[in-house]
């Protein structure tokens, strides 16, 4: 019955939250998960799962959102949705998302924008735009993203739910098709932190599929006592980084942890001006890489010939910034600058448990407002850190202004993820 009523309220949504959504391979599902005694006493029984179009999964279009995979049926579960299915949850469409996972304001779709169900005429964010509009607008109880460089967290904050990014190599990438190889996790869009710690719990663990991974032990929500006389961070320069508005809501917000008794601190962090170049840099370098598996002889279309705009910048200055001659000059550098950013981040950790921030520096633009690559860009400064450093960061709503959601950012240091997790619980 809950399933029915998802579907009915998704044909009559006018959010464009999803791209494929199979009714009868849905309904005959759930009818097999009633039947099977089994996966009743699973944790994720009754739970209705949204996922990002480019997370592989047997019989539905994956197609990245993009033109170059718009027949593209995959043939096999991505190792995250053959754990999902093993606990009992059922998946009910695949949702919209910038291409290639590719921006943060869903506006790149080859299937065309989504609308923010918070904020009537807005961006939702993205890339995992449709992900967050369905959670947000009940059209799913929980859904996946990936986060390459904030693509869970910008739109959790922007329609006003809970988002995380685990900690690099928790989440198995095999299955996902890659923005950035070495930046990209999967991860819950939420209702509630519980939700995003048990969904994380369940697709979490080591996998031979994908040699990053790490085995780390089950999450649980911890009591409260665990979590005494815990030290948050602040970090000057991404407080002044973000608009008036946006950075007093979320000092209103850290009086959440001083209530808790925790003890609030400022920190400095000097290279934050490095994020954004760097991060580019290496996502253009690995995109480029891994688009020249779409040549249009396997399936698709050649990439080149039918991407968007943005798809296309990435791939030229990615093939341009990687041959012999000028990676001395970008990559290599890009590199080296990477490991100096986390460090030093890791320095900050050894006096805090987190460290919280704003997760967008502006709030979300209306559709259809034109931006220059770089303001978009400019969207993702305090959401890359946490991909650059492989540290695990999460978003919990913090109020809004005028109606429109603000996410606060709790960020955590590599492997930490049952912890930031648990602060998210503390905060709601
Ligand atoms: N906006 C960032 C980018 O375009 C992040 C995208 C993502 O996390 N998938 O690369």
């Amino acid at each position: 019955e809950k399933v029915q009523e998802y579907l009915e309220k998704i044909e009559k949504s006018d959010i464009n939250a999803y791209i494929h959504v199979n009714r009868e391979k849905v309904l005959k599902e759930a009818e097999n998960l009633e039947k099977n005694e089994k996966l009743k006493k699973k944790p994720l029984y009754g739970k209705i799962i949204a996922v990002k179009s480019n997370i592989n999964i047997r019989g539905y279009l994956v197609s990245c959102a993009s033109k170059t995979l718009e027949n593209y049926i995959s043939p096999y579960d991505a190792t995250v949705i053959k754990k999902i299915k093993s606990q009992g949850g059922l998946i009910i469409g695949m949702t919209n998302m910038d291409e290639f996972a590719c921006g943060s304001s869903g506006e790149t779709s080859y299937y065309g924008p989504t609308n923010n169900p918070k904020a009537e005429g807005r961006i939702p964010g993205g890339s995992s735009s449709g992900s967050a509009a369905a959670v947000s607008a009940d059209l799913c109880d929980m859904a996946l993203g990936s986060d390459t460089g904030g693509s869970i967290r910008n739109p959790a904050s922007h329609c006003g739910i809970v988002g995380f990014k685990p900690s690099y190599g928790v989440v198995s990438r095999q299955g996902l098709c890659d923005l950035a190889m070495s930046f990209d996790q999967i991860g819950p869009l939420t209702k509630n932190a519980r939700d995003a710690l048990l969904l994380t719990n369940i697709i979490k663990g080591k996998d031979i599929s994908d040699s990053t991974t790490v085995d780390t032990p089950e999450f649980k929500v911890w009591n409260g006592e665990e979590m005494k006389n815990y030290r948050i961070g602040i970090v000057k320069e991404f407080m002044e980084v973000s608009d008036e508005k946006i950075r007093k809501r979320i000092e209103m917000g850290i009086e959440v942890f001083r209530d808790l008794n925790w003890k609030v601190v400022e920190l400095n962090y000097k290279y934050r001006d490095l994020a954004l170049p760097t991060y580019y840099l290496i996502n253009y370098v690995e995109f480029f890489s891994a688009t020249r598996r779409y040549d249009g002889r396997r399936y698709g279309y050649p990439i080149e010939e039918v991407c968007g705009e943005e798809v296309l910048r990435r791939i030229m200055i990615g093939k341009h910034i990687s041959e012999k001659e000028f990676s001395g000059k970008y990559y290599k550098r890009a590199l080296q600058a990477r490991k100096i950013m986390k460090k030093e981040m890791l320095k900050l950790f050894k006096n805090v448990d987190a460290i919280v921030s704003p997760t967008v520096p502006k709030l979300p633009h209306k559709l259809g407002e034109k931006l220059t690559p770089m303001e978009m860009y400019a969207y993702d400064i305090l959401t890359v850190p946490a991909n650059l450093c492989g540290m695990c960061a999460g978003v919990v709503r913090c109020g809004d202004i005028n109606g429109i959601p603000v996410g606060l950012q709790i960020m955590g240091k590599p492997f930490d993820d049952e912890k930031i997790l648990n602060i998210m619980i503390q905060f709601e």
